[in-house]
């Protein structure tokens, strides 16, 4: 989550650069919250279209008993394997998609907020990707539009 804040400051800096006479500290906040909201869709997740999974199961009752270092721990070590979340919102579709409105806004808008809020998105999505590589030698399903898997909560072959 830090690492993610810290890309959305990069993002603020970077899309200041393009628009120079556009407010710094503006972009650094959209920046900061563009990079966090791409994962709201994690409690959704927990809640709603993942919630019968293992993995939902137990984080929902850590949260329940306000267990908060567990539940951090659980987090940090599950969070990247194959049982974890499949989230809707992060597959290809969704990454081409921030980087083309990213695009359209610098290009054809000429908005800097907008531009900031599609960067920082896409550059969340392009760490999440970096990360899945980095922990499991390769990306998960989620990317490729397959999420069932981590529904039944089955482990990968
Ligand atoms: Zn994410």
């Amino acid at each position: 989550m830090v690492i993610h804040a810290l890309f959305g400051i990069i993002c603020g800096y970077f899309v200041h650069d393009i628009f120079p006479g556009s407010n710094l500290t503006n972009l650094v906040f959209w920046g900061v919250l563009g990079s966090l909201l791409p994962d709201i869709d994690h409690f959704l997740y927990f809640y709603f279209y993942g919630k019968n999974t293992e993995y939902s199961k137990i984080v929902r009752q850590y949260i329940k008993d306000k267990k908060v270092r567990d539940l951090v721990n659980y987090w940090k070590f599950n969070h990247k394997k194959s049982n974890g979340p499949r989230l809707f919102s992060h597959n290809i579709v969704t990454v081409l998609l921030v980087l083309y409105m990213f695009a359209y806004f610098v290009l054809v808008k000429d908005t800097p907020t907008s531009s900031v809020i599609a960067l920082s998105f896409f550059m969340h999505y392009v760490f999440d990707m970096g990360e899945d590589v980095l922990f499991m030698k390769k990306l998960n399903s989620n990317w490729y539009l397959q999420f069932k898997r981590g529904q039944t909560g089955k482990t990968a072959t």
